[in-house]
């Protein structure tokens, strides 16, 4: 019996088109991070870096589509998973139900339950990795789309603990949306978890600094948040007060 060849279908973009705007304020004075090896000889294995000359906000460009990270790269998140649910963990022990933005297979959730083995975590995520993750057990409610999406937005309105997002907001077509999405799905009192890959950019409420237009902690402030991480930290947790908008 012979085995059927595959069908000659043309290979998944991996990335997006490339973007010539800053997806936070519009500005079209991008800044390419340089990369790191010759991509005509080594194709790229995720995109490179863009940085918004005038407020600073730094993104995926292009904006990554579906589709995994390199094995290194998933790797090289463990620890900042481990440290940031240790951070999470020293201000809410037992959050009952925590969702991850934006979790593809899960890697957070599978490994912060060793700091919260009673959370129910949950997972939306663009592509159907999430719906692998629920089936391993990873997460234990999993939702193909975006937050930002109105029907899930409604689903899932001030249902969570804490909301995290991991390097979420460099990888979105409005991440500033996405922001309001997260709060959106948090229970007042509820905190947020956001790690971002330059974290100049929470540094906005830092003595002696400028303010930074892009600053993510201006920004929580503004939306009634209280942002309980020093200036210095390389991740931000922020509280979400009653009367947040
Ligand atoms: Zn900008």
């Amino acid at each position: 019996m012979s085995v059927p060849s595959a069908p000659s279908v043309p290979p998944r973009p991996v990335h997006g088109p490339h973007r010539e705007d800053c997806p936070w304020c519009g500005s079209r004075r991008l800044r390419p991070r340089p990369r790191l090896r010759d991509p005509r000889r080594h194709p790229p294995v995720r995109p490179g870096l863009d940085r918004c000359r005038d407020c600073g906000h730094a993104f995926r460009n292009p904006l990554a589509v579906a589709g995994a990270d390199h094995p290194a790269v998933r790797a090289g998140f463990r620890l900042r998973h481990v440290l940031a649910a240790r951070a999470v963990f020293r201000r809410c022990p037992e959050p009952e139900s925590w969702l991850d933005v934006g979790t593809g297979d899960a890697d957070f959730p599978h490994t912060a339950r060793r700091w919260f083995p009673y959370t129910s975590f949950d997972g939306v995520d663009p592509t159907p990795r999430v719906l692998r993750a629920r089936a391993a057990e990873r997460v234990e409610e999993a939702h193909v789309g975006r937050l930002t999406d109105p029907l899930l937005a409604a689903r899932l309105h001030a249902r969570y603990d804490v909301v995290s997002l991991f390097h979420q907001l460099e990888r979105v077509p409005d991440p500033r949306a996405e922001l309001a999405a997260a709060l959106h799905a948090l229970r007042p009192g509820g905190l947020l978890l956001l790690d971002v890959a330059d974290p100049r950019r929470l540094r906005a409420l830092a003595p002696g600094h400028t303010p930074h237009p892009a600053g993510l902690a201006t920004e929580l402030e503004e939306r009634g948040c209280t942002v309980l991480t020093a200036a210095q930290d390389p991740r931000l947790i922020a509280r979400k007060e009653a009367s947040a908008a």
